[in-house]
């Protein structure tokens, strides 16, 4: 089992396709939506994580490239060099998933890798340069 990271870009006449459930029937695997931007007869923007074996996960991809569905692959990852925060929160202000938040207790941050769709607005945001970008 391997898990991979991908935003899809639909067409305005694909957006109403049930491309994730398909996923899941017809291919057996896991979808864990991150971050969806779809409206009816607009182009449509959804970033998921896929969990499944090799070829499912190589046999989803060729469906949904079949179905005129883009996808692009992330390759890159962020990482939260925590010795270097101070904690001062600018990072969250600008994360669009939720994946930095400070802790309501101690109010220090939390970063959740799951939820981060490397979008690279931490980095830009931190002033002290502790995120940054691997590939
Ligand atoms: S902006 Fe930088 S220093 Fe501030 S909390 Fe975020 S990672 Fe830490
Ligand atoms: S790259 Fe940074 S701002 Fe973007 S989702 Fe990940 S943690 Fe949040």
């Amino acid at each position: 089992m391997k898990t991979i990271k991908l935003s899809l870009h639909f067409p305005a006449n694909h957006v109403t396709k049930p491309l994730t459930y398909d996923l899941v029937k017809k291919f057996d695997l896991q979808i864990n939506i991150l971050h969806a931007d779809i409206q009816l007869n607009k182009t449509g923007k959804l970033i998921l994580d896929i969990t499944g074996t090799e070829w499912n996960i190589e046999s989803g991809l060729k469906y949904i490239e079949d179905q005129g569905i883009k996808y692009k692959l992330f390759t890159k990852s962020i990482i939260w060099q925590e010795d270097s925060c101070v904690h001062c929160g600018a990072c969250t202000a600008v994360c669009p998933s939720g994946a930095l938040q400070m802790d309501k207790m101690d109010w220090s941050l939390t970063f959740d890798k799951e939820k981060c769709m490397v979008c690279e607005l931490c980095v830009k945001a931190c002033p002290l340069n502790v995120m940054c970008v691997t590939i």
